[in-house]
């Protein structure tokens, strides 16, 4: 029988696991044996590797984070550390290897396969920051995690009359800032993608809405642009207006993961097992046009992201 692995790393994402759980179960019913790797490359390097069955997976569908652990590996991203994870694989019997995780761990799994373990990519991140994917797991709890916790924040920024400067994650990509803004009507969001300044899209924005009535104002800020608390003094020192920084961090990648991850997850991570079980390595599950489907690693790692511009325009045009 085929042996294949499933691991998960860099950041965690919820849904992971119900991509380790469609995996194993894929595997196992289509007759190949299933191992899990504990904390991403690291566990090939180091071994700590086990054999799953039908109920390894059972009960962690609902669970954020991932059960199989994560890891960022350096020691694997160096030609020796590809060398001997592959070398260790080959000596484990495993013939493929599924890697959920964000481009860093998808470039991990085309050197793995180059160096003759075949792998398959599944976007797991909640950034939503890799260009072959419409979409990675992940996204959508986080979105709404994000969302909950500036509602929240919005109950006492209207209380007091208050603006609200909230950092939301997106090192590289404002999709999350872009979802949430628009759901929290935020009166300006800032991403990497697009460069603002400060006076035009700030200022005259808060003080247009005021004379119009409005009280109190959300900024959302991508991780990428950075710099709320300076901000928040800017804005306050500008306008007047009292102003507080907040930072989301890290209760934005927790949390038990939406039906979209959970059903995103699930799909993909059986597209992962039934490829490697077609003998067909190399590739990433990927969403193009609201479809699962699968690319070459290389030529998805080629790709460039695009920013919907259009969506960011909508969400000026009706926060006034
Ligand atoms: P996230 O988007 O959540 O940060 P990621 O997969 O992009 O996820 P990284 O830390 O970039 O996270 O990558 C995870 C692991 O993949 C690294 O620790 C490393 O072991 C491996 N990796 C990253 N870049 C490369 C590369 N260029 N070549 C080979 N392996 C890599």
């Amino acid at each position: 029988t085929k042996t294949i692995a499933v691991l998960t790393s860099g950041g965690d994402a919820p849904g992971m696991n119900a991509a380790v759980r469609a995996v194993t179960r894929t595997g196992i019913s289509s007759g190949m044996r299933v191992m899990g790797v504990r904390r991403g490359y690291n566990g090939l390097l180091n071994r700590d590797v086990f054999e799953m069955n039908l109920r390894s997976v059972s009960d962690i569908i609902n669970d954020g984070g991932t059960a199989l652990f994560t890891a960022r590996s350096p020691e694997f991203n160096t030609p020796e550390g590809i060398q001997e994870a592959a070398d260790n694989c080959r000596d484990m019997g495993i013939e493929g290897v599924v890697v959920i995780g964000g481009d860093g761990s998808f470039r991990g799994a085309r050197d793995l396969t180059k160096a003759g373990i075949p792998c398959v990519g599944v976007p797991g991140t909640i950034d939503n920051d890799i260009a072959s994917s419409e979409y990675t797991i992940g996204f959508d709890t986080a979105m709404n995690t994000a969302v909950e916790m500036v509602d929240r924040l919005r109950d006492t920024t209207e209380s007091h009359d208050r603006c609200s400067v909230v950092e939301v994650m997106g090192r590289r990509c404002g999709d999350l800032a872009l979802q949430t803004g628009i759901a929290v009507g935020a009166t300006t969001i800032l991403v990497p993608e697009i460069p603002y300044d400060f006076q035009r899209d700030i200022v005259d924005r808060m003080m247009f809405t005021q004379k119009t009535g409005k009280k109190h104002f959300i900024i959302v800020v991508a991780e990428g642009v950075g710099g709320v608390d300076k901000l928040a003094k800017d804005i306050e020192a500008k306008t007047g207006i009292e102003t507080r920084a907040t930072v989301l961090g890290h209760v934005q990648r927790g949390g038990s993961p939406t039906l979209r991850d959970r059903v995103v997850g699930s799909v993909m991570g059986y597209y992962a097992a039934d490829l490697l079980y077609h003998g067909k390595g190399n590739r990433v599950v990927v969403m193009r046009g609201g479809k699962i489907t699968d690319l070459d690693i290389t030529e998805a790692l080629n790709m460039t992201r695009t920013f919907d511009k259009k969506l960011y325009d909508i969400a000026h045009r009706i926060s006034i």
